[in-house]
Formats: C-alpha cells, sequence, structure tokens
C-alpha cells in the first residue's frame, strides 16, 4: 500500500466563530457496529489527579462510525466501525501464530456491520476519514469499495505484524492518503485543522496520543456544530472528568494535552455538541 499526501484546501478563516457563522448543508448519522468491553480505569487514567477516586468497572461500549451526509458532494464515512466478520467470530477472522492471545474480541449483533448499513441506505460512499487505524474503527473497510479515497493522519501506523498477527483490514486499498498536519494552518485553540472538502463543512483536527497520527472532527452543519472526539474521549464520563485514557494509548501525555484543547474549545463554544469515540449519541440512557 503506497502513501500519499491529502491535499488540503488552504483556509483563509482564522477562528471556529467565522466557521460556524458560515454552516454548510451537512449532517452526521451515527451508526453502531457492535461493541466492545473496556474496563473504567485505564479508560480513565487513574494517574491524573482529577481520577484518584476512579472505581473499576467493566463498560460494554458501542462501535461507531459515522457518516458525513453533504447536499452537495455526497456520503463520506468517518471511521468504518466493523464489518460482518465480527458476527460470528468474536476476533473477526484476524490471522496469525498469536492471534488467539492478542486479537481484539468484539460482540456483533445480526445485520449490524457497516456495508448493511449503507447498502440498507442506499448509499455509495465518496471516502473514508479515518480517525486512527485500530480494528474497531478499520475493520469494516473489509467491506467497503476499494476505489474510494481512505483519509488518516501523517505517521499513523498500519498495525499489522505478518506472521503473528494481521486482520487484513485495508486489503486492496492501493494508496492511503495522509494529511500532514504540519502544513495546515492552526485555528485556536484547536490547533492544525484540515478543511477536508474545501466549503468549511468538514474539518479534520490533530489530537495525537491515542495512536500518533489521531484524528478528530468538526462537522459545521446547518443544525449547529458538532465534535466527535473519536478516540481522544472514548467515554462521556472521560469528558466530563477531563481525564483522558491510559490503556490502549501511545502516549498518555499527548494524550491528555489533546483533550485538554478539546476542553478548552468546548468551553469557548458552548453551541458545539460533542459526541464520544465509544458513545452511541441516540441511546437515552
Ligand atoms: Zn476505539
Amino acid at each position: 500500500m503506497k502513501r500519499a499526501t491529502f491535499p488540503v484546501k488552504k483556509s483563509r478563516v482564522k477562528t471556529w466563530s467565522e466557521i460556524f457563522q458560515n454552516p454548510r448543508p451537512v449532517t452526521v448519522e451515527s451508526l453502531k457496529t457492535g461493541e466492545v468491553e473496556i474496563q473504567k480505569v485505564g479508560t480513565i487514567n487513574p494517574q491524573h489527579p482529577k481520577a484518584v477516586n476512579v472505581k473499576d468497572e467493566t463498560l460494554n461500549v458501542p462501535i461507531m462510525a459515522h457518516i458525513i451526509h453533504h447536499e452537495k458532494f455526497g456520503a463520506y464515512l468517518i471511521d468504518a466501525g466493523l464489518d460482518a466478520s465480527y458476527y460470528n467470530d468474536p476476533r473477526g477472522n484476524v490471522r496469525g501464530l498469536l492471534a488467539r492471545f492478542f486479537a481484539d474480541e468484539f460482540h456483533q449483533d445480526k445485520n449490524q456491520n457497516i456495508a448493511f448499513k449503507l447498502q440498507k441506505r442506499h448509499l455509495k460512499l465518496k471516502g473514508v476519514f479515518l480517525s486512527h487505524l485500530h480494528s474497531d474503527h478499520m475493520a469494516g473497510v473489509r467491506e467497503l469499495p476499494k476505489d474510494i479515497q481512505y483519509v488518516v493522519g501523517k505517521g499513523e501506523k498500519y498495525p499489522e505484524y505478518k506472521p503473528f498477527l494481521y486482520g487484513n483490514y485495508l486489503k486492496g486499498i492501493e494508496t492511503l492518503h495522509e494529511i500532514d498536519f504540519s502544513t495546515v494552518e492552526p485555528i485556536p485553540p484547536l490547533g492544525p485543522s484540515a478543511d477536508l472538502l474545501g466549503d468549511g463543512s468538514l474539518w479534520a483536527v490533530s489530537t495525537p496520543g491515542h495512536t500518533r497520527g489521531h484524528m478528530s472532527f468538526v462537522v459545521n452543519g446547518l443544525e449547529g456544530p458538532i465534535f466527535l472526539t473519536t478516540d481522544a474521549c472514548f467515554i462521556r464520563e472521560g469528558l466530563e472528568m477531563g481525564v483522558a485514557s491510559s490503556d490502549y494509548t501511545w502516549n498518555v501525555d499527548k494524550a491528555q494535552k489533546s483533550l485538554d484543547k478539546i476542553l478548552k474549545f468546548l468551553n469557548e463554544y458552548p453551541e458545539v455538541k460533542v459526541i464520544c469515540g465509544h458513545e452511541d449519541p441516540y441511546f437515552e440512557s
């Protein structure tokens, strides 16, 4: 698989207020493609001073993908969730000598996979933006068309370790397009923010920490702006406490820095609705 730079149009806007004053015809539809068990301690870093009292418990959280519907440009995906292989096999056909020890295990109901949900909506995707390359965010790519653009943050590692552990998640994709945030204009307080479709509707924000090239997203729709943290914050409680994860995390300090700037942004722009990485926004508890 080749890597190529994703061309980011230079944006003239300097602030999020300017952007939100010019909303675009774009909406988000969130899809649950499975579930995963995680531990609260680790999902919330117990070393953080604000989290000293965090009690451990097992949480069942959804594995999400989000359709971006743009009135003019069509449908894009943010993350791919899971493909249908997880319905019969919790390890989703992951192969390799160490698969039975280390493969991630997920739960999936029938017809919860990403391709089924897209077909049901008669959607033809234009492209896929992957927040990062972990199996719960990219396994669904295995059942998506390959002749569209797939985009990640620059430096994001593709964790395939043949012959030990591999899922062939991105098999068939000729070129992986990368956003080089070092060349993208910063918009405070979020830092480098890329105008993905060139009309101010959908923005990728560099939020490293969970992984090297991790990205979060701003959707600037007519119904008000939405911030998708993806795995810069897994669950609502992490956001409320202001504490990033320590488990499943490449760099804990950077993860906390990324969450801190997200919190600053949400504080400055209280009109922004937020959806965490492993949160189903339609589920009312
Ligand atoms: Zn995740």
